[in-house]
């Protein structure tokens, strides 16, 4: 069901190759190989305002429910605040798991990215409270951790399963969204003295370290950017370095080995997909940073091949991965069971993060097709549509068991969600090579120095976009036309264009001028998909999709004799305000299901013989 994947692994735009030197990273990180790779920028979320029947409700549910849950759970239903109280006073006890700080941190940036969107002073004066908490309980030298400033500095920087810069990467990551929001650096200070406190333990000539969850890499070069401090982009690039050539200690046995943490082969030799999905998403986003900064190609060419395992061999329909329970990873080669299917919310989040970096440098709408999938369907499932409840695993089938929760002992995907939602404005739009690029289509209000226009939408559930131009400075318009569309048709001021297609763009060359109306028609219907033969579990089953949404089949709509549910070999289908029926059974979108009566759901379902 995907664009055949030969084209996109040729290597297109660089300004410069510099050849990695895979045995002495020191040399590597001090040569001059500062020219980065040619890419597009991304217009932020701030720039963006979205008015869309599909994701403003969401928006607002976020907003007045979601990040209310996310307060009451850090602050009241468990130990994370109290976490940050206690090691502020050096004293009382830690409670939770280890790494819990890290959903505060996380849960703090999505109330940031909230605020730049929506001032809110209750909102603000919250996580102003919250910073204090979190900059009292810094040590004199910078560490941050309340797990060990509460159970034992001693053993800090001793286990590298123990998420200390996994932590410290999500306290970046919110440092910068609440800078970017509102001014304030008194968390930002807070991050940087953290990351100066590891560059002063670890690094070149000092000691070796792997981080056994990644997520520091990707918030270090955020750190130097926001800083223009080259040092962490170095430092990044050697926590990336270390990998892969034994330097972490791994106990006897233990599945917590070199293949889940991404340990077993230096990154620029990576080729398969393995270990836990959640980290391989952090890492190969690192990845993709600190390659776009410093040139690093072999980078580059080793994301190319892990897209091919993971999207063509390892993903699921719904653009979730991280098959097995076992590891929350990786499993063999097209084996995708559906039921037992892990999918973790926080891996469909890191699809959609690493594949907008992809399309970045390739410019091709493979890499968009798989952010949307991932975004309509393997996320969005992760959060009720009354915004309080979460799923952490999503499966594809289920026996009527499978429930979302109010939130979790290891709440990683609520927090996940928290940040994720307020900011999909990021991921609409891109500017460079003389063009703007359009690669998401939801209702929404572009404001720019180089680009403003009005688009107006009512996808998913429909395929027509129209997009008013207030002001656009580069001469191309290039529009992503869905892997899943058909037939299109495409106009500007009522007269039909016979646009060029690059890469899955339909290219609009003109002088633009205020007033200007582009319509896009994309045909979009239900129709039913196979997977690949090689899948076993889905031998004999149809899914069914209609543009960017997944369907399933829940027991609630169809209680008569669901588990002989059969669809047509050649289904006829009707569609209406989101639900489609087929032969009688009615089917829903996959991110909309366990929201009424608890049940049984399937996405694959058997065709009648
Ligand atoms: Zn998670």
């Amino acid at each position: 069901m995907f664009r055949e994947s030969a084209g996109f692994v040729i290597f297109v735009t660089m300004k410069r190759t510099v050849f990695l030197c895979a045995v002495c990273a020191l040399a590597l990180i001090s040569c001059n190989c500062e020219k980065g790779i040619k890419k597009l920028s991304p217009v932020d979320f701030t720039d963006v305002d979205i008015h869309d029947s599909f994701w403003s409700p969401r928006l607002e549910k976020h907003k007045t429910t979601t990040l209310a849950v996310c307060i009451d759970q850090i602050e009241n239903q468990t130990g994370r605040i109290r976490n940050f109280e206690n090691a502020a006073r050096r004293e009382g006890e830690h409670s939770g798991i280890f790494f819990d700080d890290s959903d505060v941190y996380k849960a703090l940036e999505g109330m940031a990215y909230s605020l730049a969107l929506n001032p809110d002073p209750e909102l603000e004066a919250k996580c102003d409270e919250w910073i204090d908490k979190m900059a009292a309980a810094q040590l004199e030298d910078g560490y941050i951790n309340t797990f060990y400033t509460l159970t034992g500095l001693d053993k800090r920087w001793t286990d590298t399963e123990m998420h200390e810069m996994y932590c410290a990467g999500h306290l970046a990551e919110a440092a910068i969204a609440y800078y970017k929001a509102t001014g304030k650096r008194k968390l930002l200070d807070v991050a940087i003295r953290m990351a100066d406190h590891m560059m002063g333990v670890f690094g070149p000539g000092k000691r070796d370290w792997v981080p056994g969850h990644e997520e520091i890499e990707l918030a270090l070069v955020k750190l130097s950017d926001v800083t223009g401090e080259k040092k962490y982009l170095d430092f990044a690039y050697w926590l990336l370095e270390e990998r892969g050539r034994g330097k972490a200690i791994y106990k006897e046995g233990s599945t917590l080995n070199e293949g889940y943490h991404q340990d077993a082969v230096p990154v620029s030799e990576l080729s398969e997909i393995e270990g836990h999905a959640v980290r391989a998403m952090y890492l190969f986003c690192g990845m993709a940073d600190v390659a776009a900064h410093t040139g690093n190609t072999s980078y580059i060419a080793a994301l190319d091949r892990l897209w091919d395992d993971v999207v063509l061999r390892n993903m699921y329909i719904t653009g979730g991965i991280g098959q097995s329970a076992n590891n929350e990873g990786f499993a063999e080669d097209y084996f995708l069971p559906n039921k037992d299917a892990y999918c973790e919310t926080c891996a469909s989040v890191g699809m959609v993060l690493w594949n907008w970096r992809m399309f970045q440098f390739k410019e091709d709408a493979v890499y968009a097709d798989i952010l949307e999938k991932a975004m309509y369907n393997g996320a969005l499932a992760g959060i009720s549509l009354s915004g309080d409840r979460f799923f952490y695993v999503n499966p594809l089938e289920s026996d009527g068991n499978h429930h979302r929760l109010a939130w979790f002992g290891c709440a990683c995907c609520p927090s996940q969600i928290c940040r994720f939602l307020p900011s999909i404005g990021n991921y609409l739009y891109c500017t460079g090579d003389g063009a703007l690029w359009v690669n998401l289509y939801m209702g929404n209000t572009l404001k720019t120095d180089g680009a403003a226009l009005e688009m107006e939408t009512a996808y998913p559930d429909d395929g027509k976009v129209r997009i008013t131009v207030d002001n656009l400075k580069s001469k191309q318009l290039r529009l992503r036309i869905p892997g899943w569309c058909k037939e299109w048709n495409l106009s500007v001021n009522g007269q039909a264009v016979d646009a060029t297609v690059d890469k899955g763009y339909a290219v609009i060359s003109r002088k633009w001028k205020k007033g200007d109306v582009v319509e896009l028609g994309l045909k979009m219907e239900a129709e039913a998909v196979k997977a690949d033969p090689r899948v076993k579990e889905d031998e004999g089953k149809t899914a069914i999709q209609r543009g960017p949404l997944v369907y399933c089949i829940e027991e609630v709509d169809n209680p008569d004799g669901f588990d002989g549910i059969t669809i047509p070999a050649s289904p006829v289908f009707e569609y209406n305000e989101g639900v489609i029926t087929c032969d009688g059974v009615k089917l829903i979108p996959y991110y909309a299901w366990d929201n009424r009566a608890p049940g049984k759901m399937k996405v694959w379902i058997d065709e009648k013989i």
